[in-house]
């Protein structure tokens, strides 16, 4: 029988390698909705290659474009992020959450209510509404499946292992283009420099995220609600060959660690063949050939993003969420130009601990439009900042 499945977020990185995935036993599934943005001819393209049953752009000003380019093949068409978010609710046995930011939250919460298994990738929706994400899965028996190289790392490292043995979880980073630049060197890099990560291949915000260490900060928010662990239970070490995608430490001093190539596609894979595993055309590791692998502490007065994420979980409630928002709003000033490389974390300390949040920042995540609004609340303070 063929699986249903569907892909939000189909025409960016993770998006374009869990097609590759499902291309290659395309027999095996029935796609239901494909989602993207701007970029219109490979959401139409895809659609047509994979007969899904609609494509939905977030951009309602594509809507005719998107149509235009879906003319005579049958597949529905639609534009917006409520178009998005009611696509998200055509039932599906296994749906990828794949947009990048919190425009990928209702996704995420309306995939995790069909009961069968959420790939989730974006990781903005653990940061931000870890609480009410992990309560909808388990209220509709849907089955959460990290699709971040770390995240899907320690959930294999802790397959069939007694949760109250585990003591400690050691997520990896590569520490990104700027591991040894002098802060003075880091001042004035351009997104362009930003962008090239040396290890893995991904979207452009992810990648600069990278660089700034703030896509560890968030994986260290989406690790504690995940694993629900204290954020003292979590290190972040420094591993530049990206071949250990993460450890879990137990009480007994054993410490398991998930290897592999640096390729998306290991954690994709793990995701649509879990429970089982699957053969998959991700390259294999020769120890051999691979040389050393060192571990080193990361320099959070280099990188105050840590720091900050941390300040954030002890916060709890909504602070995820602010914490998110004014990452991405400081991100879309880096790669407008509008601010120097550093002035990010600047800015997220800065709305973090705003007056103004006050109310939102400790209460409990109640309602995802709570969070839309603390999300709202902290893009005008970074704005006004800048
Ligand atoms: P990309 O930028 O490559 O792709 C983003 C996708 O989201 C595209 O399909 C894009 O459409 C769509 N999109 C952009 N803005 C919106 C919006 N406002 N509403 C709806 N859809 C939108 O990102 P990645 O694939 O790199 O990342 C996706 C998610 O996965 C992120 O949360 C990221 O943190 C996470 N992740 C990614 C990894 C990676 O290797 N890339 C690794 C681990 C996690 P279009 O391109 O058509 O404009
Ligand atoms: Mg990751």
């Amino acid at each position: 029988m063929q699986r249903k499945i569907s892909i939000f977020g189909a025409t960016g990185s993770i998006g374009t390698n869990t097609l590759d995935l499902i291309r290659r036993d395309s027999g095996a599934y029935n796609v239901v909705a494909l989602s993207g943005a701007g970029n219109i001819d490979l959401l139409a393209k895809t659609a047509i290659e994979f007969r899904a049953e609609i494509a939905v752009t977030a951009y309602e000003d594509r809507l005719e474009d998107l149509r235009a380019a879906l003319q005579g093949s049958g597949i529905e068409a639609a534009a917006g992020a409520n178009a998005i978010a009611e696509a998200a609710a055509r039932p599906v046995d296994w749906g990828m959450s794949a947009i990048v930011g919190a425009a990928g939250l209702r996704t995420s919460m309306a995939l995790a209510e069909h009961g069968g298994i959420l790939a989730l990738a974006n990781k903005e929706s653990m940061v931000c509404a870890g609480d009410l994400l992990l309560s909808q899965c388990a209220e509709h028996g849907t089955t959460l499946l990290p699709v971040d190289s770390e995240h899907s790392a320690l959930f294999q490292a802790m397959n069939g292992e007694n949760r109250k043995a585990l003591r400690r979880l050691i997520l990896t980073a590569s520490g990104g283009p700027f591991k040894d630049f002098t802060v003075e060197q880091m001042r004035p890099v351009t997104p362009e420099q930003a962008v090239k990560h040396p290890k893995w291949d991904m979207g452009q915000r992810i990648s600069i995220d990278s660089a700034s260490m703030f896509n560890k900060a968030l994986e260290v928010i989406e690790a504690k609600y995940l694993f629900s662990c204290s954020s003292d239970q979590i290190e972040v070490v420094v591993h530049p060959q990206a071949i250990v995608h993460s450890m879990v430490e137990y009480i007994d001093n054993s410490i398991i660690a998930h290897m592999g190539s640096p390729d998306m596609r290991g954690a994709i894979g793990y995701a649509l063949s879990w429970p089982e595993r699957a053969e998959n055309p991700i390259e294999r590791l020769n120890f051999a050939e691979l040389g050393d692998l060192s571990f080193s502490r990361p320099d959070e007065t280099k990188f105050p993003a840590l720091r900050l994420a941390r300040e954030a979980l002890g916060m709890g409630g909504h602070a995820g969420a602010i914490f998110n928002a004014a990452k991405e709003a400081a991100l879309d000033a880096f790669i407008g130009r509008r601010i120097g490389f550093l002035d990010m974390a600047t800015l997220v300390e800065k709305t973090l601990y705003n007056a103004h949040l006050e109310p939102t920042r400790d209460s409990v995540q109640s309602s995802v439009s709570e969070i839309f609004s603390a999300d709202a609340e902290a893009r005008r303070i970074v704005d006004a900042l800048i």
